[in-house]
């Protein structure tokens, strides 16, 4: 009877477990202002996404383009999309791979989205640049190779590298390298199911300048909000049309029956932190425009420094 009654309660410890750890954005016990109660780490110093301000923004020409190997690959096989009731989620090779410019090696897991919709053009970039959401945020996540696999890798602290890019609209244009992939959305309405995905170019799903980027340390957006995150947000951004934008904020359900609407978290504080890129922001056309006079003044004062005759030694 004894063992009965552990086993009951044990079931319903099991039960509790699985419905506490049900998180959401906004609605339940486990919204998004709740995340750290049951994940201590949503509650750190070093959380993303943040708010990319790009005044504050540090230029740092060490920073080189992202090398990227297996992206351009059309991906023969079959691969997994999913509705996980948070997002719509395409699974990698590992094959596919992102080096740092300090050299670091990370390996392709999975790739998914944060998209707004609850109302009419509302956005739902998970990072904002100067406190304006963008309306799509794509998220290619990766792990440290010197780890042997992701589930290694997902709590040491240098084990993950997100690549994030923005969606743009770009009224009119649809985009068809998205065609295949916005179709698949219909296949995976409900949480838990799948579709397979093939012929997946990941490369053409990104931006096309590839090379310019914000640079932080960060954490996972979802809990458990680990904080062992190397950040690389695009400074480009896909474009879509607004069609396009439309089937993928309102194809998918959530587990509580609803349309999967604004998924991403709000920005956290940077606590310090500073945000890296590799190119310059000019707040206006003018600053620009005199910055580059600025660097062609000193150019043309080494040249002159250079090209002048040297003076005689003087003679004792
Ligand atoms: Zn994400």
């Amino acid at each position: 009877m004894a063992t009965l009654a552990t086993l009951v309660s044990l079931l319903l410890l099991g039960v509790q477990t699985q419905v506490r750890s049900e998180w959401t954005y906004s609605e339940g016990d486990l919204d998004e202002e709740h995340w750290p109660l049951e994940y201590p780490a949503c509650g750190g110093r070093r959380q993303s996404p943040i708010n990319l301000q790009r005044q504050k923004v540090r230029f740092n020409p060490a920073l080189t383009a992202l090398h990227l190997t297996g992206y351009g690959d059309d991906q023969a096989g079959q691969f997994s999309m999913t509705n996980n009731g948070h997002t719509v989620q395409i699974s990698l090779p590992s094959s596919m791979r992102l080096a740092a410019p300090d050299g670091a090696e990370y390996a392709a897991v999975q790739m998914h989205y944060h998209w707004g919709g609850a109302s009419a053009e509302l956005s739902g970039s998970e990072h904002t640049v100067d406190g304006m959401r963008r309306v799509i945020e794509i998220h290619v996540v990766h792990y440290n190779v010197k780890y042997e696999s992701y589930d290694v890798a997902k709590d040491a602290p240098d084990g993950l590298a997100v690549l994030a890019a923005f969606v743009e609209v770009e009224d009119y244009a649809e985009n068809t390298y998205y065609s295949s992939f916005i179709s698949h959305l219909a296949n995976i309405k409900h949480p838990g199911q799948s579709t397979v995905l093939s012929d997946l170019t990941v490369l053409d799903m990104l931006p096309e300048d590839l090379v310019h980027y914000y640079s932080y340390w960060g954490s996972l957006t979802t809990p458990p909000c680990t904080e062992n995150v190397r950040w690389f947000v695009l400074e480009d951004s896909v474009k879509l049309s607004r069609a396009q934008v439309w089937k993928i904020e309102n194809s998918l359900l959530t587990h509580h029956n609803r349309t999967l609407h604004n998924g991403y978290r709000k920005a956290q504080p940077l606590h310090g932190r500073v945000v890296e890129a590799n190119f310059y922001h000019f707040p206006s056309q003018r600053s620009e425009v005199e910055f580059l006079l600025h660097r062609i003044e000193n150019n043309i004062q080494y040249l002159v420094k250079a090209l002048a005759p040297k003076k005689a030694k003087k003679q004792y």
